[in-house]
């Protein structure tokens, strides 16, 4: 054991090997089974009809070593792999999108990158406290005019001695209003002359660490109401005369594009398995309400066509379950193709969700139609989940290009 109550990668229980493995990600499963079922799952429709997600689940999840699950022990981390710390963002995604989202922005996308990317000095000073969760990051990426198309980022840093200067805005970003330390990408050679054949020069990204509050640094309300993960904190920055000491660089002046995927690719798969959690929430209030609403004399569960959706969404959601923790492997063992398979059970595992949550919401006839129900929160929350950490799109672009190789 690690903190109270944490589980460490050896299981903290004497067992070695396999077996210990075996036992760790059980044992992780079932607490974040029991956490979610009893601590989120209860509230997490008056989290979304109040559009806030209360701070002490945060801590909670800290306690329970959730927040810090992949990060080395060395830095107040659970040490679990990626295969582990699936069984979490699928037990809390069932639940609730917008905690399952709160987790995969704070530990995937800002404490994975700066464990990845950081210094010694960086690890040391930033990753104890996102782990016990006293400190809360956000990732900014998106701009207006730069969605999918992360090279077109307008935001732009310049060097002024030892502090950078950031200009610009981002758009939808997660946990932004309530963050303590923002993970932020800018273009540092905006005044680059444009290529020969008059093209703009090629944007040289570079990510840099804010510790908020910080003056220039402001985080304004998106002005649109949220389809989904309505809990959730979504901000648009201003950044204005935002001055960043260099030693909140993040890894080497223009490497912020690839600093910016790989960190992608961490949130990617608890996205995936976030997703494997709405599947199988859709499937359980469906199977459910298939064994006990009657009409014509007979349960809807005994209708040959209830069964046949019933048993396409059970078949789906198992066949993304199986294929997320093969990509999670993957990213554990460093295969080559960890990229293409990270973005196939993105998209395998959304896509289906989004089927289950329709067929959910279409066998419990008017009851999954009203608000406030598991199924119409899921149905809602489900979109975004197709559309963040890249669009479902995007994933087809980089398995197809991945497939066919670059011309010659
Ligand atoms: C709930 C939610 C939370 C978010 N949280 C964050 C966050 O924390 N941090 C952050 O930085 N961003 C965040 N985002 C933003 C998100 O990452 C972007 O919305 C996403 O990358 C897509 O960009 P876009 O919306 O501008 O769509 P666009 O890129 O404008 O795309 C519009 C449409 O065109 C398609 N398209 C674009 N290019 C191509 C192409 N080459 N080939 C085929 N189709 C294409 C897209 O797939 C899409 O269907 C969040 C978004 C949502 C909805």
């Amino acid at each position: 054991m690690a903190r109270d109550g944490q589980i460490t990668r050896d299981g903290g229980d004497g067992h070695h090997g396999a077996d210990a493995r075996a036992a760790l990600m059980g044992s992780v499963r079932e607490r974040a089974r029991h956490f979610a079922q009893h601590e989120v799952a209860p509230h997490a429709g008056a989290w979304d009809r109040a559009e806030e997600l209360p701070r002490a689940i945060v801590t909670r999840m800290g306690e329970l070593g959730f927040l810090a699950g992949p990060l080395p022990t060395t830095h107040g981390g659970s040490g679990w792999d990626n295969e582990t710390f699936l069984g979490v963002y699928e037990e809390i995604g069932r639940a609730c999108s917008s905690t399952r989202g709160f987790l995969a922005v704070h530990t995937g996308l800002v404490s994975q990158c700066l464990e990845d990317h950081g210094t010694d000095a960086q690890k040391a000073r930033w990753l104890p406290s996102l782990a016990t969760g006293e400190r809360i990051g956000c990732y900014g990426l998106t701009e207006e005019g730069a969605g999918s198309d992360v090279a077109a980022i307008a935001t732009t840093a310049r060097r002024d001695g030892d502090t950078w200067v950031v200009d610009g805005s981002k758009t939808w970003i997660t946990n932004a209003g309530v963050a303590d330390l923002a993970l932020v990408f800018a273009r540092t050679n905006p005044d680059a002359t444009p290529r020969d054949d008059g093209r703009p020069a090629r944007a040289e990204l570079t990510a840099f660490v804010v510790e908020l509050p910080s003056p220039g640094f402001t985080a304004e309300p998106l002005g649109v109401e949220p389809l989904g993960h309505r809990a959730s904190d979504h901000a648009k920055l201003r950044l204005e005369g935002l001055r960043v000491p260099d030693d909140q660089r993040l890894g080497e002046v223009g490497q912020g594009f690839k600093i910016a995927m790989s960190a992608l690719d961490h949130g990617r798969l608890g996205v995936a398995a976030g997703a494997v959690g709405i599947g199988r929430a859709c499937l359980d209030e469906a199977v459910a309400h298939a064994r006990e609403r009657r009409q014509f004399g007979k349960r809807i569960g005994d209708f040959q066509m209830v069964q046949a959706d019933l048993a396409d969404m059970y078949a789906e959601v198992e066949a993304a379950a199986a294929l997320v923790a093969r990509a999670a492997r993957a990213a554990d063992t460093g295969a080559p193709d960890v990229t293409r398979l990270t973005s196939a059970a993105k998209l395998f595992a959304t896509e289906a969700a989004q089927r289950a949550a329709d067929k959910a919401v279409l066998l419990l006839g008017n009851r999954g139609y009203g608000s406030g129900h598991t199924v119409e929160r899921h149905y809602r929350d489900i979109q975004g989940l197709r559309i963040y950490e890249g669009t479902n799109h995007i994933h087809r672009l980089i398995i197809g290009r991945s497939l066919v190789g670059k011309d010659g």
